[in-house]
């Protein structure tokens, strides 16, 4: 169909992002505010493509109308508020921003490393008390000393970066094989990294084996004042364990931006045990909040959505098996996403050669669910075959590509 295909973005989504739908010719709406599930049940019956932020539910009693809904975006970095499961069972591919807001943490971790060298948060909480304390003793610069980055990934290789443009000594442990970049160098185990770092950040994702991966034990392995940083995930710390290892004055100080739980809102009360003690720099999840990592999520989220809705393409989908398949031109393309069950495939090509079309390419995945297809056929029999293919009792969504 020729109908032109319509975003809907909520909650302010950065405008960064009509650059790639306008190139895409679709038709923008934007709302300020995360509508109601009645709402977005209504808007979503004449939509193609949905933008989020964290505050817009997206659930199946929506999604159920949503019969021209092609795709999802999350403009941020989390995707719960979206029923994943349900959106992947429906065809419908969710897209998210993980990677814009890297330098952002990046660039707070080296800040935090001077204030927790120089005690800088307590010095600063004194004046504005309107106390004035000068103190050299227990402050120190950070040239030459090490740097610990636990899960050298994306955030971590640009934390070390920035420190050896400090004139820091930088090593890192990670479970998979990295390359190190400047001077950095790997080291065997967390127990090394530990024993051998002034400064230890972690950047590790949130799994089973990161779950209080510092602990009592770990903490007692750093080097006597040493510091912590945790800008990852707040279950990787076990904050009691913390808090005692500064009362008793093993670390000397701490910054932590996330927590086992988090209050929900703005102007909700935060208790932690981390409140109050000494050179402990608290933050309320704000690693990744500036204006640049929105404009570049704005960026990173709808050049997904772009690609999906004219490609097929799903590289990078947090609910969808990742297909990506090079278009040359004069082919034409169909998209079919089906249940996950044995002879779809078989059914498919048969009907493309009943029609007496030849497949150029064609790429398959599939995950427990569903199989998602991505075919390009030689000749322009594309809506006799969609038509045929959306009829298969496996089907779930078929599509041509623009
Ligand atoms: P990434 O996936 O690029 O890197 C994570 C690295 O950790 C990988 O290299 C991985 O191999 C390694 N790793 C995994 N398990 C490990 C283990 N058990 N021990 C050692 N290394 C391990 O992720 P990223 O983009 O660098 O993000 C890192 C963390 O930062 C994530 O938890 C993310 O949620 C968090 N984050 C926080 C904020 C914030 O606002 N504070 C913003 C963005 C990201």
């Amino acid at each position: 169909s020729k109908e032109p295909l319509r975003v809907l973005l909520c909650e302010n989504v950065h405008s960064s992002s009509h650059e790639a739908f306008s190139a895409a010719g679709l038709q923008i709406e934007s709302i300020s505010y995360a509508p109601s599930e009645e709402e977005l049940r209504e808007r979503l019956r004449d939509v193609h493509v949905l933008g989020i932020r964290s505050k817009t539910h997206v659930r199946s009693s929506s999604l159920a109308y949503a019969d021209k809904l092609l795709s999802i975006g999350c403009f941020c970095i989390g995707t719960n508020q979206v029923d994943l499961a349900d959106a992947n069972r429906r065809g419908l591919p969710v897209f998210n921003a993980p990677f814009s807001n890297t330098r952002s943490v990046a660039e707070m971790i080296l800040a935090e490393v001077v204030m927790l060298a120089r005690q800088l948060g307590d010095r600063s909480r004194e004046v504005h008390e309107g106390r004035w304390r000068k103190v050299s003793s227990g402050c120190y610069e950070v040239r030459g000393k090490t740097l610990g980055i636990v899960g050298y990934g994306h955030i971590g290789t640009q934390v070390s970066i920035l420190a050896e443009a400090f004139g820091m000594r930088v090593i890192y442990y990670d479970i998979a094989t990295k390359l190190p970049i400047g001077n950095a160098r790997s080291v065997a185990s967390l127990g090394e990294l530990l024993a051998n770092s002034d400064y230890v950040t972690l950047h590790v994702p949130a799994t089973r084996d990161t779950t209080k991966m510092i602990g009592a034990t770990e903490l007692a392995g750093m080097k006597r004042g040493g510091y912590l940083l945790n800008a990852s995930r707040g279950q990787v710390v076990d904050i009691g364990a913390l808090a005692a290892s500064i009362r008793e004055k093993h670390l000397g100080g701490a910054a932590v931006d996330v927590y086992p739980e988090e209050p929900e809102s703005n102007g909700d009360q935060f208790a932690s045990e981390l409140r109050g003690l000494p050179n402990v720099i608290l933050t309320p999840h704000v690693g990744g909040s500036t204006e640049e990592a929105q404009e570049s999520i704005g960026r990173e989220v709808s050049i997904a959505l772009t690609k999906f809705v004219t490609a097929g393409t799903t590289t990078g989908s947090v609910n969808f098996p990742p297909v990506e398949l090079p278009q040359v031109g004069g082919t034409h393309r169909v998209l079919n996403v089906h249940r996950n069950v044995p002879g779809v495939l078989r059914d498919i090509n048969r009907i493309v050669s009943d029609r007496n079309a030849n497949i150029h390419s064609q790429v398959l995945a599939t995950d427990a669910n569903i199989g998602y297809l991505i075919m390009d056929l030689d000749q322009d029999v594309s809506a006799d075959v969609c038509r045929d293919v959306a009829a298969l009792s496996t089907n779930i969504r078929t599509r041509i590509s623009n």
